[in-house]
């Protein structure tokens, strides 16, 4: 009985709030100022694209992150399915839908099958040192594809015989077969991507094949 009562003046003094002149403040609500939009009809239509590749994806919210860096239209790839496994990837953060799209085919098409005709073995996995960064290209003031999720960065291949092909050791220091394997995947992603870079473009690109799907026609 004591506790009730010893509750009762803080109930008035809440109570007494309501009819303060100043109303209490809001935390401002991020879902009240920024609801979740509904995708444009680009995205939406190569989010259905993407779905018709048997990727598995999950969209994810565009978010602006200042200094000319996004991730808009972008997706998470869980992983991609060739022409009867599935491919794991690792190291990807959100990338955009058009750039996951021609991804998935080249993951396909290119790798897979090029793996399983010059190796013997199908690909397992592809591993990539990521897709969003904001920053800008190496020595440049201007902004990377990789600023707004439009590139990845891909390090190397895990085939099902459990050999390990990446761009470091093997473009030069692998076996003639590695060597040429990679080669093909590189010349397949020019075909795909406009802008695909390689060991032979600068030291920088030594260890990964940048892709990008910018509408360029860069190939090296
Ligand atoms: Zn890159």
């Amino acid at each position: 009985m004591r506790k009730f009562l010893l509750t009762l003046p803080v109930i008035a003094l809440v109570s007494g709030c309501i009819d303060s002149p100043e109303p209490p403040r809001r935390k401002p609500s991020r879902t009240a100022n920024r609801p979740a939009r509904q995708p444009d009809a680009n995205v939406r239509q190569c989010l259905s694209k993407l779905g018709g590749q048997q990727a598995v994806f999950t969209p994810v919210e565009d978010r602006h992150y200042g200094s000319a860096c996004s991730t808009v239209g972008t997706v998470k790839l869980a992983a991609l399915n060739t022409d009867n496994a599935t491919v794991s990837l690792s190291g990807l953060g959100p990338v955009t839908c058009s750039m996951a799209t021609p991804f998935a085919a080249w993951v396909r098409y290119g790798v897979d099958r090029a793996a399983q005709q010059i190796l013997g073995s199908r690909v397992i996995k592809v591993e990539t040192f990521g897709s969003y960064s904001c920053r800008n290209v190496a020595g440049t003031n201007r902004r990377s594809g990789h600023a707004t999720a439009n590139a990845i960065d891909v390090s190397g291949f895990v085939l099902g015989d459990g050999r390990r092909i990446t761009v470091l050791d093997d473009w030069n220091g692998g076996t003639s077969a590695e060597r040429r394997f990679l080669r093909v995947v590189h010349d397949s992603a020019c075909k795909r991507f406009g802008t695909t870079l390689g060991p032979g473009y600068n030291a920088a690109h030594a260890n990964h094949l940048h892709l990008e799907a910018d509408g360029a026609d860069f190939c090296r």
